[in-house]
């Protein structure tokens, strides 16, 4: 799968690899293969467009980090994208506040729904799980005996009435059965048809109806490609589904078969994957990854970004090396504010690093009444920031070395609130804050001098 894109991509990190930084000159070649290879992997056309952009703005937006090369972050960037556009975070299936989770399973005909519907019964015994499934494709007497087949097969019982019960009402009693044998889950297998009609739909919403379920997994054929993706959405506007499966994911079983060779292009099959979220604002919950009953795995889209990309040494390396930079940068900071000297410049100078780093919180956890701070209060710090760096501006080369010149003229603090544009007292609150702060990181200097803590610190 995507094996065009890792490849092609190859050949355009090199022209990013010879500049030393990622620009928006030598970031386009690499832009251009990626686009190219999602659209032959048949996403659709807004779905890359979209994509790139991010990339692209993420990509000129990275620092550059010692021991990378550009086009190593390029290759994370592109990944963090991948991941973020598949959901970013595995969607797990609807905890129910009581009673049995019930999932009721959508999709068209052949997709995969009854398959899946057993698939995921044993997924959920083997979790410890005691589950019922539920026969409600009426239209097909075959239908049932398929789900009861498969049912003995991985010994999980199977609720049906025959072909003469409505679905919605069959779904109805088969949670009835649920509630009152103490079940944990109730998996309701569908009858689907050949397209989307409002037959279809609207036996869909009498059977939702009737059994409220957790989860509503519409299931899909991964071969659709980025019609895939339409389907999900078309489904979602009519029955709220929550999620989605995606079926015959598998390479190998049908390789072998050789018949359908022509659809399984692999490229073809990464289309719905990618543009399913993006799409239709639903998840894929499950991939199907072949016939057998044990072949559904969970969809994490850290592992098929990494798949997709050919490149998981390069993400790990990446990551590795950020941490290490970050663990670096923050001793810096953490020593030069130990030190007597500590001025507003270096106040700026660490300010600008942290936020470049994307990191304002550990500048922030260690600043005097600042240590409990959660994320919606650092954007408050954040714009704080801003204007106690708009009062430094203000001050002369002197008052910055010296910060004790502040402390002792109201016609400094006066003039400084001027030029800045700010009242005061806000340059007396700046005042305050930095001394309290020095005043802080020169006792825990100290005690950490006392305990042999901190080597080389004044
Ligand atoms: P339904 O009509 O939606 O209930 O579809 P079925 O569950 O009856 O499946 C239709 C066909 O697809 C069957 O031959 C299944 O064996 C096959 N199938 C289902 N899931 C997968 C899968 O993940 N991989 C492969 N290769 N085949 C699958
Ligand atoms: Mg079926």
């Amino acid at each position: 799968m995507f094996d065009g894109l890792s490849r092609s991509l190859e050949k355009a990190w090199d022209s990013v690899r010879r500049d030393g930084k990622l620009t928006a000159e030598n970031v386009k070649e690499p832009m251009r293969e990626i686009r190219r290879a999602l659209l032959e992997a048949d996403v659709s056309l807004p779905v890359v467009r979209r994509f790139v952009k991010k990339v692209e703005e993420a990509a000129l937006g990275e620092r550059v980090v010692k021991g990378l090369s550009p086009d190593q972050k390029l290759v994370k960037v592109v990944f963090e994208e991948l991941k973020q556009l598949m959901g970013g975070q595995q969607a797990e299936l609807v905890q129910p506040k009581y009673g049995p989770a019930v999932i009721l399973m959508a999709g068209l005909q052949g997709t995969g729904k009854t398959t899946a519907a057993g698939k995921l019964a044993l997924h959920l015994k083997k979790k410890g799980l005691k589950v019922l499934l539920v026969a409600t494709d009426v239209y097909r007497p075959a239908a049932i005996d398929q789900l009861v087949t498969l049912g003995s097969r991985i010994e999980v019982p199977v609720f049906e009435l025959g072909t003469e019960v409505k679905p919605p009402e069959i779904a109805r009693q088969g949670l009835e059965k649920a509630k009152q044998e103490e079940y944990d889950a109730v998996i309701v297998d569908t009858a689907g048809r050949l397209q989307i009609d409002e037959r279809l739909m609207d036996e869909l919403r009498e059977t939702k109806a009737a059994v409220n379920p957790t989860d509503t997994l519409l299931v899909v054929d991964a071969m659709t490609g980025q019609e895939a993706a339409g389907l999900v959405k078309a489904f979602n506007d009519a029955v709220d589904i929550t999620g989605a499966v995606l079926t015959k994911m598998d390479g190998d079983s049908l390789d072998i078969t050789g018949a359908v060779l022509t659809k399984m292009d692999g490229d073809s099959r990464g289309g719905a994957a990618l543009s399913i979220k993006e799409v239709s604002g639903r998840p894929i919950k499950f991939v199907g990854t072949g016939e057998k009953m044990e072949a559904l795995e969970p969809f994490y889209p850290e592992r098929m970004a990494s798949r997709i990309l050919g490149m998981g040494d390069v993400v790990s390396l990446v990551e590795k090396a950020e941490d290490a930079i970050q663990a670096e940068e923050a001793a810096e900071l953490t020593k030069k504010m130990m030190t007597a000297k500590f001025d507003f410049n270096d106040f700026l100078k660490q300010y600008k690093m942290v936020t470049g780093m994307g990191n304002l919180s550990s500048l922030v956890k260690m600043l005097p009444g600042m240590n409990k701070v959660n994320e919606k209060q650092l954007a408050e710090v954040e714009r704080k920031y801003k204007t106690y760096e708009s009062m430094i501006q203000s001050m002369t080369k002197q008052e910055r070395e010296q910060p004790e010149l502040l402390a002792k003229s109201p016609s400094r603090r006066r003039r400084i609130a001027r030029g800045s544009g700010r009242t005061e007292e806000q340059v007396a609150e700046l005042i305050g804050m930095f001394t309290s702060m020095r005043a802080q990181m020169q006792t825990l200097s100290r005690m950490m001098a006392l305990s042999g803590g901190a080597q080389g610190v004044a």
